[in-house]
């Protein structure tokens, strides 16, 4: 028996990317400042990218069968120990005294060698054509056509289409059909293209397999036409970022989904003065992919989810760009409850596309031009 305190010593102490590294090797790759993927052990996966070790998290999770171990689960998992056998081996590596753990002689990992890094691949302009082919059965846009835009937004809805470069992709072994959102650098070169699948109402489809992202379904689907372990995609990229060098003067407003900085865009035109564009995950608010923008010397404003607005206001600290900076104000002015508590822009300016008088003066002070522009409808339309 080994009593509680040691193994919650032994708990504390163990590392699962040690232990991997020691038992793994060189099949353990970094993919990331803290994180490191190999072909899941778990379920025997085949391909790298599913199955990451969180290094600062101290877990492994495999987004492909869906399990998640630590360094103990993993002995036992992949190694066949039983639970005595686990602790015995993590004391003996750690230095913690346990019985029975002179039978194991853990060895140090070698020091890691990071290998050079892979060359950058980019994509065909003809695949941004091909994504063109099906798109009148993209359900997204055939939801967001049905919207009550007024004539001028509904203008502007198939030319934002156009500028942001929006495809459909089928996936023919289920008839699955996703909207894509292609990912395109602000020298136009042409990075990857994230898939999401949408619902009838606009709203994401959230079953398994409803986001991908197009590198690897060429690399798993078209028998390798993209190889991960040859080439990388260039990651420094938000959604949007090709329309920066066309609208130079313009402030770049940030959201967090694709399909906001596209219905903004539609909503408040005025492109070259508001460019909306998308990082596509709270995670990629980073100095390093929003280096592009800095160095362009653009003035900044993030826009986020109602229920983010602590956490990018940190981000945004961190990043230290006297030019960036975080509208609370809109949120704070125009979100209603009926809107969610995890509501963004968009879903607030869709509620009040039949806006009260109130409403769009709260708006207007954000946006001056666009909203005179519709208040100005507004009021022809009273006087009828
Ligand atoms: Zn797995």
């Amino acid at each position: 028996m080994i009593d509680e305190m040691t193994i919650k010593k032994i708990k504390d102490s163990a590392s699962i990317l040690d232990v991997m590294r020691e038992f793994e090797g060189e099949a353990l790759k970094k993919c990331g400042n803290l994180t490191w993927t190999m072909p899941c052990p778990l379920h025997g996966g085949r391909s790298l990218g599913h199955f990451k070790v969180n290094e600062r998290d101290n877990y492994a999770h495999c987004f492909s069968c869906g399990e998640t171990v630590d360094a103990v689960d993993y002995l036992k998992r992949v190694h066949g120990m039983k639970f005595t056998e686990a602790m015995q081996y993590l004391g003996a590596k750690y230095g913690i005294p346990v019985e029975g753990s002179e039978k194991y002689h853990p060895k140090p990992a070698k020091p890691y060698i990071a290998p050079p890094p892979l060359p950058i691949a980019y994509m065909q302009n003809s695949f941004i054509h091909e994504s063109k082919a099906n798109i009148g059965k993209d359900v997204l846009l055939t939801w967001l056509r049905s919207l009550n835009w007024n004539d001028e937004q509904r203008a502007r809805l198939e030319l934002m289409i156009t500028l942001y470069a929006i495809g459909t992709y089928i996936d023919e072994r289920w008839g699955t059909i996703y909207t894509m959102f292609w990912y395109i650098n602000h020298l136009g070169k042409i990075c990857t293209a994230k898939l999401m699948r949408y619902k009838p109402d606009g709203h994401r489809n959230k079953d398994k397999y409803s986001t991908d992202w197009l590198h690897s379904r060429l690399s798993i689907q078209r028998g390798g036409k993209f190889d991960e372990e040859k080439w990388a995609i260039d990651k420094v990229v938000y959604f949007g970022n090709h329309l920066t060098q066309a609208y130079p003067n313009a402030t770049i407003n940030i959201v967090e989904s694709e399909k906001t900085a596209l219905i903004c865009s539609i909503y408040l035109g005025n492109i070259s003065q508001w460019l909306w564009i998308a990082c596509g995950g709270k995670s990629n608010l980073t100095r390093e992919k929003m280096l592009p923008l800095i160095e362009q010397g653009r003035t900044i404003i993030l826009y986020p989810d109602k229920d983010g607005v602590e956490e990018w206001k940190k981000m945004a600290k961190d990043i230290k760009y006297d030019k960036l900076h975080v509208n609370e104000k809109f949120m704070r002015d125009n979100w209603r409850p009926e809107d969610g508590p995890k509501a963004d822009i968009a879903d607030v300016l869709i509620r009040l596309m039949t806006p009260s008088k109130s409403d769009l003066d709260t708006i207007s002070e954000i946006f001056p031009e666009t909203i005179g522009m519709m208040i100005d409808k507004l009021n022809l339309e009273i006087e009828k």
